[in-house]
């Protein structure tokens, strides 16, 4: 019977080891942890967006640049496959106000056992504390176990070890270097949907950090959206920072560091603004008149205070201008460890239609080790497991011809 091994027992493995299983091929899966799926479960802890349900066009446009490669593999494996594929494993989804899809209970754990069932049944063995470290002189595969050092020989194998982000749970960066030995181009490992460093003053930090920016509108070269981040000790984070993570954390690539633009009242105009801030002040602090007359408080007026001078501030049409586009200067990325996801990885130009590497044949890679990025919204695990799946067609096709 011919074998293949799987390494890296996340969405993206697990579900290239159920194509193979199905077909009748010995599947080992390997993984460095004690047990598998840990991103998938935390990503599970904050309700599993599992997939997202606007239209075709504008999910395959969330993979910019790398759309290209991404949507031949949607096109076999889309968001309502996917929805139907958790329907089968006893998981009902819902779609959630912003489009976003969950599974009803919101968590990943039954969903991961349902599916480690389903693969058990299948005779998929998972071997866990199984640290893959590349390969040997015969093209063995090399892991480090418990009871030291393994080797496997195996007919095909799927790489699907993950991003950079999460060292806790698996992510492992030591993949870019044996990759990288064994001639494969891999684009390096960066941070994605990710928080910024501020230089907050120590008065900032100390009274703000922890606390909701609620419904500001953040604009950034073309992208300008509503929504809401926390201010923490290093910076800034949240979804709404994440949107736009990709080109600020680009920026500062290229220019050392950059600003975005926050409008801290967006239900009111430049003018509307004016105009309230205008109204007698009486013996009011400044603090106070605009709470009253524009509802700016808390972390809102701390921000002003923290990027105005005195004078500024004490300047209705200054003060105005800076509540309508407030500039924050950003200083660098969160380092990747705390990111909810990576960029780069290994090129598609690396790889064929069916995600093999094409200097090492019988090779295959799959998931968020490969050089894309999406933004959050269930785009990254749909990609994970369409990818999974090709990859393991690719194998079994590798497996039949060769
Ligand atoms: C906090 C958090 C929340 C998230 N929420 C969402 C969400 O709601 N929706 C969404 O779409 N995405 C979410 N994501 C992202 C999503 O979880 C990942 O994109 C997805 O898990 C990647 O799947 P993967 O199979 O490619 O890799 P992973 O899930 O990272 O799995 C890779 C596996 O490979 C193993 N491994 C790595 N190196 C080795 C090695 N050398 N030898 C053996 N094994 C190895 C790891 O232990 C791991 O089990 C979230 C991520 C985080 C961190």
């Amino acid at each position: 019977m011919k074998t293949v091994a799987v390494i890296g027992a996340g969405p993206a493995g697990l579900m290239a080891a159920e194509v193979l299983s199905q077909s009748g091929v010995q599947v080992d899966v390997y993984d460095s942890m004690p047990s598998v799926g840990r991103k998938f479960l935390m990503a599970g802890k904050s309700g599993l967006n599992l997939t997202h349900s606007e239209p075709f066009e504008q999910f395959a446009a969330r993979y910019g640049s790398r759309r290209k490669w991404i949507e031949p593999m949607l096109k076999e494996f889309d968001a309502s496959e996917l929805r139907e594929w958790a329907k089968e494993l006893g998981i009902e989804t819902f779609v959630g106000t912003s489009g976003r899809v969950f599974p009803v209970n919101m968590k990943a754990s039954p969903l991961l056992r349902a599916w480690l069932k389903r693969l058990q049944n299948n005779a998929v063995t998972i071997h866990t504390r199984h640290r893959w470290i590349g390969w040997n002189k015969n093209q063995s595969l090399r892991f480090e176990t418990i009871d030291g050092e393994k080797l496997v020989k195996a007919d095909a194998v799927i790489l699907a070890l993950g991003g950079g982000s999460w060292r806790k749970l698996g992510a492992d960066v030591s993949l870019v270097d044996w990759l990288e030995q064994a001639g494969v181009k891999v684009e390096a490992l960066k941070s994605s949907n990710c928080g910024f460093d501020v230089a907050w003053s120590e008065y900032f930090r100390e009274k703000y950090q922890g606390q909701p920016l609620k419904s500001v509108v953040l604009s950034f070269e073309s992208f300008r959206q509503q929504g809401e981040f926390v201010v923490t000790k290093h910076g800034v984070e949240g979804s709404l920072i994440y949107a736009c993570s990709a080109q600020v954390r680009d920026a500062i690539a290229a220019h050392g560091t950059t600003n975005i633009q926050l409008d801290l009242a967006p239900n009111l105009s430049h003018d509307d603004v004016l105009k309230k801030l205008s109204k007698p002040r009486g013996s009011k602090t400044m603090a106070s008149h605009l709470e009253k007359t524009v509802g700016i408080k808390g972390v809102k007026a701390g921000l002003l205070r923290e990027f105005l001078s005195k004078d500024d501030f004490g300047n209705l049409e200054r003060l105005a201008d800076a509540i309508k586009s407030l500039s924050i200067p950003l200083i660098a990325p969160r380092p990747i460890d705390e990111a909810i996801s990576s960029a780069g990885g290994v090129l598609f130009e690396e790889l064929d239609e069916y995600l093999m590497l094409k200097k090492l044949p019988g090779i295959f890679c799959a998931g968020e080790m490969l050089d894309w990025e999406a933004p959050t919204g269930g785009y990254l695990l749909t990609a994970c497991f369409a990818s999974g799946r090709v990859a393991g067609q690719g194998a079994l096709k590798w497996l039949t011809n060769s």
